[in-house]
């Protein structure tokens, strides 16, 4: 069972060791004893294997056997104390990061796996949404942002704008670098969510500029301002507009006597109602910009079996809407949570220890300890699209949850040269494990 080569896990982790190595170096030659390059790869792989006590193991490891697997795996040449690497991982600029996610996606590009992600020729659909990654009412730093509260108190937070590409019909998510939505020193002005954005689309273009992006994002972006900005790079939106914040827009709709539309029943009985008009003022300014609003109403029986409006929700588009592509944009609007389900639970609530995460640091460390978990997130989502070995170690054990339980606990007491002995131990009928491990 070969996977291509470029997306194996140990290209993938050589490419992450070639940019942790050339992160320029800080501290006082004299005091250094464990290199960026370790603290980094041990980080990636606490966060790869779910696990904070990774390090003492294999420290053990390496006491009694003079070999352990983060050397074998992940190329750390010696094992940081958890105080070092937590130290060393603070004073790294996060954009390093940025060159990895950028690679690891043209490698999919190139093996061609990320065709079926294609939301419409040429088009990959790319929900962006916030979310908070650090907080506390004491801890902070000059970038936290601040909540003041109406009893005095206030709150410190650190907050991502994190985008990916995604597929209704895809169960994996590709996180590409997000943006922080951060205060920078010297500004009184809070950050905002807006603000990122706007930064995020700036950098989508530089660094991805081929790349046909299908932006999605929530009620906060369907704004003139971002609106511009998306058209600016030449991406397409499809952003969700509350009848609410475009009350101009709606009274407009209002005139007609009905819009257009398509109603159909689903395989469970519920009947859908996609209504569109193309051309529409998005708000009752001078310069306003015309868009396409789309509305989406289901409806169906609750669970006592009575009638009524299961969902609703309406986005507004600069693709000119039709009855061939209606079913695609409402596909990719209820799609947006995707985001928000796949990456973010899986981060928060599936072991990757995203809020319980180690801290908050003097710098960097908040935001590198995100991003090492998103990128041992964006590996295994590649294994999961690429690596049948991997396919079939998640089909034998049911969830994910129970395999990495198995993976970690052989990793602790067992030295594998590679990640791909590692599963083949994992697939190995019973009977053999004895033998294996036996095996000079
Ligand atoms: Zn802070």
């Amino acid at each position: 069972m070969k996977i291509k080569k470029h997306l194996n896990f140990t290209s993938l982790r050589k490419k992450a060791s070639e940019i942790f190595k050339s992160v320029p170096d800080w501290r006082q030659k004299s005091k250094i004893t464990i290199s960026i390059h370790d603290a980094m790869m041990s980080g990636l792989a606490c966060m790869y294997f779910q696990d904070p006590s990774l390090l003492q193991f294999q420290k053990r490891m390496q006491e009694d056997q003079h070999r352990n697997n983060l050397n074998t795996l992940f190329g750390v040449e010696s094992i940081p104390k958890e105080t070092q690497m937590r130290e060393i991982i603070d004073g790294v600029d996060s954009d390093s990061f940025r060159s990895i996610f950028r690679d690891y996606y043209l490698r999919l590009q190139r093996g061609k796996h990320l065709e079926q992600f294609q939301i419409f020729k040429g088009y990959y659909y790319f929900p962006m949404d916030g979310s908070q990654f650090f907080g506390s009412k004491d801890i902070h730093c000059e970038q936290c942002l601040v909540k003041e509260h109406r009893d005095g108190s206030k709150s410190y937070s650190h907050q991502v704008l994190q985008g990916g590409i995604a597929h209704p019909d895809c169960p994996q998510v590709i996180p590409f670098m997000p943006e922080q939505i951060v205060n920078t020193d010297g500004t009184t002005k809070q950050d905002c969510e807006m603000n990122a954005a706007k930064r995020y689309l700036k950098k989508l273009h530089q660094d991805y500029p081929q790349l046909g992006l299908f932006l999605g994002g929530d009620a906060l972006f369907s704004k003139q301002p971002i609106i511009e900005e998306a058209l600016h790079y030449h991406m397409h939106y499809l952003f969700a507009a509350k009848p609410d914040d475009h009350k101009y827009m709606m009274e407009c709709l209002g005139m007609y006597l009905e819009l257009k539309h398509i109603e159909f029943a689903d395989e469970k009985g519920r009947q859908h109602y996609y209504e569109w008009m193309n051309d529409v003022p998005l708000n009752g300014n001078k310069e306003t910009i015309h868009v396409n609003f789309l509305r989406c109403t289901i409806s169906g029986k609750n669970k006592k079996g009575e009638e009524e409006i299961l969902y609703k929700n309406s986005w507004v588009t600069d693709l000119l809407i039709s009855e061939e592509n209606i079913k695609t944009l409402v596909k990719a609007g209820r799609c947006r949570w995707k985001n928000e389900n796949e990456l973010f639970n899986v981060m928060k609530n599936h072991g990757y220890c995203m809020e319980h995460n180690y801290g908050h640091g003097q710098k960097n460390m908040a935001f590198n300890f995100y991003l090492l978990t998103l990128l041992a997130f964006l590996m295994h989502q590649i294994f999961e699209l690429t690596d049948r070995q991997y396919q079939a170690c998640r089909e034998k054990f049911g969830s994910k949850k129970h395999l990495w339980e198995k993976l970690r606990s052989w990793i602790d007491i067992i030295i594998f040269e590679t990640w791909e002995k590692l599963l083949e131990f994992a697939l190995m009928p019973k009977r053999g494990l004895l033998t294996w491990a036996q095996a000079p």
